[in-house]
């Protein structure tokens, strides 16, 4: 169920609306610091200051379909959040649409890889951008703690992952990910290989119809984005990340946007995650206008 709120520029009901935006006000797991349950009406609110219009893409937000649900009902248990969050993105994709999701936490991302990957069947992929590779088994006591995400994902939905960003992790993750043949760029090879490049890699490499992207904000570097939970310096830098968002954005099926705490900066991280959602939405909006 849904608690209503709303995002400016979000002006279709759910009925006629194509892009379905919803929080998920959760952050149990949390370790460092925790705070991304703020995250969803922060970016809400620091949505206010931007115009609708996108001189990019020559695309008005006000003219696209796009509905807020508001937040998502959370419980104190993760799992129960997750089958929640699982069956709501399930019906969202029913429904024709395409759900974004602002978190919370990472963890949450894995309800809605596991809703589009079923939606999706064969054809499917992800590509995650994040400062870690969460690919702990467990953490704290917790299956579903936000560093174990990708390892959750990998085991029990699909091996087809790209991560870019990369830049933190316990030794036995980067073996892991060696060892595995895993696929993934970290930041430093994005500065020197340059965004563009490793996006067209990342794509044949993923080679799928259908793609789901998730945005752990700690991507991107702390001084573009210093409201977060586990912040790494040496990150992305926002307009790379912008670059990535549009590039992706017209195969995407589903979106997160997680690990923003606001309480942490003065409101630039939400605005950042605000304005990239809102890129995201234009770039996927003008690619179905062009088909
Ligand atoms: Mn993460
Ligand atoms: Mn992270």
């Amino acid at each position: 169920m849904f608690l209503p709120n709303s995002f400016v520029d979000a002006l279709a009901d759910y009925k006629s609306a194509y892009y379905v935006i919803f929080g998920v006000p959760f952050d149990n797991t949390s370790s460092f610091r925790a705070g991304s349950r703020w995250a969803p009406d922060a970016i809400r609110q620091v949505s206010a200051n931007f115009e609708s219009y996108n001189p990019t893409f020559d695309i008005d937000l006000v003219d696209l379909p796009i509905y807020d649900a508001g937040n998502l009902e959370t419980s104190a248990s993760v799992n129960e959040t997750l089958q929640n969050l699982y069956e709501a993105t399930k019906n969202i994709l029913r429904d024709g649409k395409l759900p974004i999701m602002l978190g919370g936490e990472h963890s949450l991302t894995f309800a809605m890889v596991k809703a589009c990957s079923e939606f999706a069947g064969e054809d499917f992929g992800v590509l995650i951008l994040d400062a870690h590779f969460d690919l702990r088994e467990e953490y704290r006591g917790f299956k579903h703690n936000h560093a174990c995400v990708s390892r959750n994902i990998l085991n029990q939905i699909t091996e087809n992952i790209v991560f870019i960003g990369i830049r933190s992790g316990p030794e036995e993750e980067w073996i892991f990910a060696r060892e595995n043949n895993l696929k993934y760029y970290t930041a430093d090879d994005v500065e020197y290989i340059g965004v563009v490049e490793v996006l067209k890699k990342a794509i044949e490499w993923l080679d799928c119809k259908h793609l789901y992207l998730s945005l752990d904000m700690d991507a991107i570097d702390p001084a573009y984005a210093p409201g977060l939970g586990t912040p790494e310096p040496f990150g992305m830098n926002a307009r790379d990340i912008r670059t990535a968002v549009r590039t992706l954005a017209p195969f995407t099926m589903g979106l997160d946007i997680v690990e923003i705490a606001p309480e942490y900066d003065s409101g630039q991280t939400a605005m950042l995650g605000a304005k990239v959602m809102r890129e995201f939405i234009a770039s996927h909006a003008k690619s179905r206008m062009n088909l």
